[in-house]
């Protein structure tokens, strides 16, 4: 097993589970600048011309289309079984898949500006994407919370689901790192929490589009618990300040 072959399984797992994909071209790459960095992964939206002359002279390059960038070699060079390290590379790299769904799937007016950092810089995004997110103190609303929200959630809950139902059962709803899974965001719920919540939907729904999916109504069960959630990160926050 290898670095590669996880980015290969990935890919081929991406364009059978997500219909939305379908005929677009789908890298995941490794910036050589990203490996160790506290940011594991991230999509954006200038990275895939930013990758295309190291794509094309791997001969790699499928045109243009949805890429994500991954530090998987740095969970490969970790002490940990190989097949433990492909099984958190696959979660990561769907995580990241789920940023794009979210986006693709926004209605234009709740789209983000498009990022005016150095976008060709992948070195300069990854620099300032570190400051931002160890930019912490106790008194502020985590900095991750706000791109990890609850249609975020749902689709994570929507990628593993379909990833077990495929028949390959070697993934937890925490690998994908969502809920109290990510790293800073331990006020919210445990990952398998929401998909149970969500597993009506995720079963009925297992073969749409997430441009369908994104948009809808969120389950009344799903939605109050992560009121409730949202509500245990802001309150904290408040404490904090007020303690402050
Ligand atoms: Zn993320």
């Amino acid at each position: 097993m290898s670095a590669a072959r996880a980015i290969t399984i990935s890919e081929q797992l991406i364009q059978r589970i997500v219909p939305d994909v379908a005929g677009v071209p789908l890298h995941v790459v490794q910036p050589k600048v990203m490996v160790g960095s506290v940011l594991a992964g991230f999509v954006h939206d200038r990275l895939c011309p930013i990758m295309r002359p190291e794509l094309e002279a791997a001969g790699q390059w499928r045109g243009e289309g949805w890429t994500i960038a991954a530090d998987i070699d740095h969970i490969f060079a970790r002490d940990i079984p190989d097949s433990t390290a492909e099984r958190l590379a696959v979660g990561l790299i769907l995580h990241e898949a789920a940023h794009l769904l979210v986006s693709a799937a926004a209605p234009p007016a709740d789209k983000p500006a498009p990022n005016s950092e150095p976008a060709d810089d992948i070195a300069a995004f990854v620099a300032e994407s570190q400051r931002a997110l160890s930019d912490e103190s106790p008194a502020r609303i985590p900095a991750a919370f706000w791109g990890h929200g609850d249609r975020f959630t749902r689709v994570c809950c929507h990628l593993y689901f379909r990833y077990i139902s495929g028949g390959n059962y070697r993934l937890y709803p925490k690998d994908l790192i969502f809920g109290n899974a990510y790293p800073t965001l331990d006020l919210l719920s445990d990952p398998g929490k929401y998909a149970w919540l969500l597993w009506d939907e995720l079963g009925a729904n297992r073969y749409c589009a997430f441009r369908e999916i994104v948009p809808a109504t969120l389950p009344e069960a799903f939605a109050l618990q992560w009121q409730a959630d949202a509500s245990r990160v802001f309150d904290s926050a408040l404490a904090a300040r007020a303690a402050a």
